[in-house]
């Protein structure tokens, strides 16, 4: 059977399904996603901040072009918000003072935020250990409904008239005169002019099955852990609280706390599960840092992140492939950048104006992993 399309989005994680909204404003879209459940991989996994303190400029560029997404949705995007205000606090010991300088001049040009001494820090998280003596503040961090978020980019999908194949494992792809063609595991096949590699994990390894060469992706297994918090904390009043070296970050989480030790174990794409290392070393690293004692972990998850060799997306067409378009390697903040990378896709593949984004075309083209040696 045939199923024709203007538009292939394989992937149906944040990444493929917001695009996928955004580009059904405009055409016949469909959505592959391998598993039965939309968000399944990454985009389910998440800590689900939206803040400053990740990536560097070029991924800040997109996350501050993407907030008012979060706080004013399009209408009928969702009937509940997108998120909550979340503070942020970002601290270190005395030694680490010059670091914590530095990333607040660095932040300042996103976000107001506030350099606070050994007293605020402790009255802003009063979980900290005494060591904690400097910490920049965003009051204005946000915390997510991932689900909230993908469902409405679902929803706006379908308004449009397009439309979402779930249990659709994509297995191998074709050129047949100026079409793409995608059949899956199941043996369907559906055929767009147009592909966009939304795979997460699995980018490379899809544009293996369509003949272009791939990026270079590297998933990069990530671990969360709940429990406790101590009788008496104010959940509702704590941060999403990280250590300025990439060692610990810790938030309230429906009535426990998560943390994560913030590990990067090089995986393969797959249904990453956690593994008893890094759930040890996060439970390590919150009573090292932390005077909370983690006397049993309530639940553990992981998830990858999955990131190019220069740690910024890839977004624009293939250039040894006609219509084959990449929206890959959103690393660590895929979610925050969703709504800058979703319109970034639509100009590119529509032709349409650059929106309002201090990022070029060139920084997140795909060719530039490509390019021969001179
Ligand atoms: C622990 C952790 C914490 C994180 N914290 C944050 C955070 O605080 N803020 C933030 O913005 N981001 C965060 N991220 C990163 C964010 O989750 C990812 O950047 C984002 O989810 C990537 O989205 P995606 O759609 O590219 O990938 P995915 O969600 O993995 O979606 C890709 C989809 O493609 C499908 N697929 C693959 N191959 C095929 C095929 N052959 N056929 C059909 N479908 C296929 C898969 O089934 C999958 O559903 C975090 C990630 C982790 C793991």
């Amino acid at each position: 059977m045939a199923n024709n399309s203007d538009i292939l989005v394989i992937g149906g994680g944040i990444a493929g399904l917001s695009a996928a909204a955004e580009l059904s404003k405009n055409a016949r879209v469909t959505v592959l996603e391998a598993e039965e459940q939309i968000g399944f991989h990454s985009s389910g996994r998440s800590a689900t901040m939206v803040h400053y303190a990740l990536g560097d400029r070029l991924v800040r560029e997109l996350t501050l072009a993407s907030r008012c997404f979060f706080d004013s949705p399009p209408g009928g995007f969702s009937d509940v918000p997108l998120g909550h205000r979340m503070s942020v606090l970002v601290h270190g010991r005395e030694d680490e003072r010059n670091q914590l300088d530095a990333l607040y001049e660095e932040l300042s040009i996103f976000a107001e935020l506030e350099r606070l001494n050994e007293e605020g820090v402790h009255r802003l998280c009063p979980l900290l250990k005494a060591e904690a003596r400097h910490g920049i503040a965003d009051r204005n961090g946000t915390r997510l409904d991932p689900h909230a978020l993908l469902q409405g980019n679902l929803r706006m999908l379908r308004r449009n008239g397009s439309r979402l194949e779930t249990g659709s494992r994509v297995s191998s792809i074709g050129r047949h005169g100026d079409a793409w063609s995608a059949t899956t595991e199941g043996g369907d096949t559906y055929s767009a002019a147009i592909i966009v590699n939304a795979a997460g994990s699995w980018a490379d390894q899809l544009a293996r099955f369509a003949g272009v060469a791939p990026l270079g992706l590297e998933p990069k297994r990530r671990t969360i852990i709940t429990f406790d918090a101590p009788p008496g904390t104010d959940l509702d009043r704590l941060p999403f609280a990280k250590t300025i070296g990439d060692e610990l970050y810790f938030a309230p989480e429906s009535g426990r706390l998560f943390a994560s030790p913030m590990d990067e174990e090089p995986s393969e794409p797959c249904d990453a599960q956690p593994n008893e290392y890094e759930v040890a070393l996060a439970a390590y690293r919150m009573e090292e840092r932390t005077t909370v004692k983690v006397n049993s972990i309530h639940s553990r998850w992981a998830g990858l992140r999955t990131f190019t060799p220069d740690r910024h997306p890839a977004a624009g067409f293939a250039n040894d492939a006609t219509g084959f378009f990449w929206l890959a390697g959103q690393g660590g903040f895929g979610l925050q950048t969703s709504p800058a990378m979703s319109q970034i896709t639509a100009s590119l593949i529509f032709g349409t104006p650059w929106p309002a984004i201090d990022v070029s075309a060139e920084a997140l083209s795909p060719s530039r992993f490509l390019r021969q040696p001179a």
